[in-house]
């Protein structure tokens, strides 16, 4: 499945490069004027939902919202494009992912379990392991790399080892990265690479999985361990990465984005990007946020600017600054302590900033007065507290319209809702989280707290614009799967969260469409399908207002269009691997 999903990838890419080539040669025809009609046709616009009957698109610009009879009237050359019935959105916008690790693992096998994946056991891992060398013709002695090993959800419910491994790639050098990229399984031949053996001692801080009975390391190897082979793993050239951004750009369109997010960038990774948009590989909308810890390096580059505007599909947004970890990880940072102590067994355990409180508010000011916008990773409620205090220390106010992003915001107090409100906080959630981690945060939490995370319904009934996300590659792209998080808050296990927080399906597409746009001082352009908007729409199969909601995380994306053009088109089951 995986060699179809590649060689589908490259037939729409070349249906995308034939269509700008004709572009050059027939400029009226591509851009010839287009009404869409005969579908439900979402607007976003207003806060209930509101439906057009026809809309035409001229230039890569919505230029017309309303009835058939008068489009048909005013556009009488125009294109019709019957919508048989399918339901049109605004292109969705991605509030936060990392488009530049998805990259890195375009060249890698996905070894992701449902339902973020397909791999259920040991036979799985081999096959996809073999799959990816067969269709990206690895010669013998290379890398063979997989993402998103996770053993506990296989039915072996044990490590695999390097014996599985050499198994079916005995003369390729293995690595399965675990999911949480703490560690790794290799095979003999990487564990010969990495110097890893019988007589190697287990470093302090780190694990060293070795076969029963013996110190024959077993493949897998953990934190202090797993460092120094991250650290010196093979890295794509820019040539190969050149060529791997054009999947990327189609693994968001095939989720029907049109605007997508590197979360965390840094320096060389920008100027890549700017690079790869200059040769006009950003068929959608990227937007970067640069990383606090290389402001050194990026903050008067020559070749960075913030001009908030597009250059060849590429923005600098502002700038990401991580105050905290992960709840799942034990790392968020908490005002109350975690039930169940810390990662390492630490007891009255709070989880960490990275940052003390008065080295957040000094960089928090520095980054204020560059007069840039500031996206800040916070997950606990004492990491929110720090985000608090440094934009009271800077004295902000709604008016000056900073929109300071919180990104995650998942242990969020009532009255912190509130505060965010008087500074203008506009905060993304992440209510995947309710269902891939929802059970281990009422552990960690207790009842009251784990159940309360994310609490959208109330931020908006406050007043706020709010985003949800993917965080991918944590959760999966998939917009139907974040809408269904938000609307139900049932864990895996099928616990309901909070459900006083449950979103309706109209708010829940807000938070990726309109919600998104504001956060980047987009909501003149995109976000809604308006008159003077740009052409960016989502074809799906089913209206989202209109089933019943477990339904919603089945949605198929049937047609991406950005600027009026099509980037990405169902044909046949794509094995859409970043779902
Ligand atoms: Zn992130």
């Amino acid at each position: 499945m995986k060699k179809l999903f590649l060689l589908l990838t490259a037939i729409v890419t070349l249906i995308v490069t034939s269509c700008n080539q004709n572009k050059k040669e027939h400029p009226a025809q591509v851009n010839s004027t287009k009404i869409y009609f005969n579908g439900d046709i979402i607007t976003m616009e207003g806060q209930h939902p509101e439906y057009a009957e026809a809309i035409v698109e001229d230039l890569g610009k919505i230029v017309y919202v309303g009835t058939l009879d008068h489009a048909q009237t005013k556009f009488s050359a125009a294109r019709k494009i019957d919508l048989q019935g399918k339901t049109m959105l605004p292109g969705f916008i991605d509030a936060h992912s990392h488009f530049s690790i998805a990259l890195g693992l375009v060249n890698q096998a996905n070894l992701c379990s449902p339902p973020m994946g397909e791999i259920k056991n040991f036979n799985d891992i081999q096959k996809a392991l073999v799959a990816l060398k067969d269709a990206r013709n690895i010669p013998e002695g290379e890398w063979v790399i997989g993402w998103g090993y996770d053993p506990f959800q296989l039915e072996e419910n044990r490590d695999i080892t390097k014996v599985e491994l050499d198994e079916v790639l005995p003369n390729h050098k293995v690595m399965l990265v675990h999911i949480s990229n703490h560690g790794a399984v290799l095979n003999s031949k990487a564990l010969e690479w990495a110097n890893i053996n019988s007589d190697t001692a287990q470093p302090s801080g780190g694990v060293i999985a070795r076969m029963e009975g013996s110190m024959d390391p077993a493949g897998m190897i953990f934190e202090t361990a797993w460092l120094p082979v991250k650290a010196n793993k093979p890295k794509s050239n820019e040539a190969q990465l050149m060529k791997d951004i054009d999947n990327v750009v189609m693994q968001y369109a095939a989720n029907g984005y049109t605007h997508a997010q590197d979360g965390a960038t840094f320096t060389n990774e920008a100027l890549f990007l700017k690079n790869a948009a200059a040769e006009g590989k950003l068929k959608i909308d990227v937007a970067a946020l640069m990383i606090f810890a290389e402001m050194d390096q990026w903050m008067n580059h020559p070749d960075l600017n913030f001009t908030k505007a597009y250059k060849n599909g590429l923005k600098i947004q502002g700038v990401k600054i991580v105050q905290d970890g992960s709840p799942q990880g034990k790392t968020a940072y908490m005002t109350q302590p975690y039930l169940t102590g810390g990662p390492a067994g630490e007891t009255d355990w709070y989880g960490e900033p990275t940052l003390t409180r008065e080295q957040f508010t000094a960089l928090f000011t520095k980054v204020w007065n560059e007069g840039l916008q500031i996206f800040v990773h916070v997950n606990g409620d004492a990491a929110s507290d720090d985000l608090i205090h440094a934009l009271e220390t800077v004295g902000a106010t709604t008016e000056q319209d900073k929109r300071t992003v919180t990104i995650h915001t998942q242990f969020q107090r009532t009255d912190q809702i509130k505060k965010f409100a008087e500074l203008g906080i506009s905060p993304s959630y992440f209510t995947n989280h309710c269902f891939y981690w929802g059970d281990d945060h009422i552990r960690n939490q207790g009842e009251e707290r784990g159940k309360a995370i994310s609490p959208m319904k109330s931020a908006m009934e406050a007043g706020l614009i709010v985003s949800n996300h993917s965080d991918f590659n944590v959760t999966p792209l998939n917009p139907f799967f974040i809408l269904w998080t938000s609307m139900t808050r049932e864990t895996r296990s099928g616990v309901q969260l909070d459900q006083n927080e449950r979103l309706n399906a109209y708010e829940g597409l807000q938070a990726l469409t309109t919600g998104g746009a504001y956060q980047v001082f987009e909501e003149n352009r995109k976000g809604m399908i308006k008159v003077g908007l740009l052409a960016d729409f989502v074809i799906i199969d089913k209206n989202p207002l209109k089933i019943e909601t477990d339904l919603i995380k089945e949605i198929t994306v049937l047609e991406t269009i950005k600027e009026g053009q099509t980037i990405y088109k169902k044909t046949i089951d794509t094995n859409n691997s970043f779902k």
